[in-house]
């Protein structure tokens, strides 16, 4: 959330990249385009794309990490330098912390980790170019690495972005939006399950605003979750 823009945000209904208040950008996803990895994919939401990579399961060093029980998931979001206009300085910082948190929790409920005792499955998104609502996009990529390694999972996980700007309730948050946005809301949800894994909130709403952002929200990861079914049907099909 930023302060208010000078700018107008939303002009005639449209927003200032033309679309329409609940429109999301345009979405291409593909599968399998890192072949060191056990599944990758890449996600673009418009300008925003994300690179997810998985590795694993495997066993995890050193050994007084793992865990009898259980496999862990392990997962690392990163926004390269150049993926934004002012250079973005290399390595971890306390966003990018969180960000990997929120995602590992957003998928530990999908996957059946106790099947992997001792083991590891790594994940990592990468950001090559951030237009706003880079960890959804993320969300959405390691998502379909994860099926695309063949590592069972209990339901795909869709995610988006919703949000306020200019008073208007807006679906897919561009850079400026976002930077400009009265409010920022991301989701990530089961959408077979209907069962949100990931919600997070910058800004003010109303109680009523915020139930109406959810359910566009919902709607819109049935949208995605449809595109990603769509790209993981189309790799199994080219595999016969
Ligand atoms: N951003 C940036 N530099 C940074 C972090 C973020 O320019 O170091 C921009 C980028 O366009 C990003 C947006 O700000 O997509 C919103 O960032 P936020 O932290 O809200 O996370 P996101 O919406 O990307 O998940």
């Amino acid at each position: 959330m930023g302060k208010a823009t000078d700018k107008e945000l939303i002009v005639n209904g449209r927003r200032l990249d033309g679309r329409e208040p609940y429109h999301m950008r345009e979405i291409k996803m593909s599968v399998d385009e890192i072949s060191s990895a056990n599944g990758s994919a890449k996600v673009s939401f418009g300008k925003t794309t994300a690179y997810a990579s998985v590795h694993g399961p495997r066993s995890l060093f050193p050994k007084f990490l793992q865990e009898s029980d259980t496999g862990i998931l392990r997962c690392r979001y990163n926004m390269a330098p150049f993926s934004v206009d002012d250079r973005k300085s290399p390595g971890p910082d306390r966003r990018s912390v969180e960000i990997s948190k929120v995602i590992r929790r957003a998928f530990e409920p999908v996957l059946f980790l106790e099947d992997y005792p001792k083991s590891t499955v790594d994940s990592f998104i990468e950001i090559v170019e951030a237009d706003g609502s880079t960890r959804v996009t993320g969300i959405n990529a390691l998502s379909m690495a994860l099926a695309s390694a063949g590592i069972p999972m209990k339901d795909l996980v869709a995610a988006c972005s919703v949000g306020k700007i200019s008073d208007t309730l807006i679906v897919d948050l561009n850079g400026v939006e976002d930077n400009n946005s009265e409010s920022d809301v991301g989701v990530a949800m089961m959408p077979q399950k209907d069962i949100v894994t990931l919600l997070q909130m910058d800004g003010i709403l109303t109680k009523e605003e915020l139930v109406m952002l959810l359910n566009l929200a919902r709607e819109s990861c049935k949208k995605i979750y449809q595109i990603q079914k769509q790209t993981l049907m189309e790799k199994y099909r080219g595999a016969e």
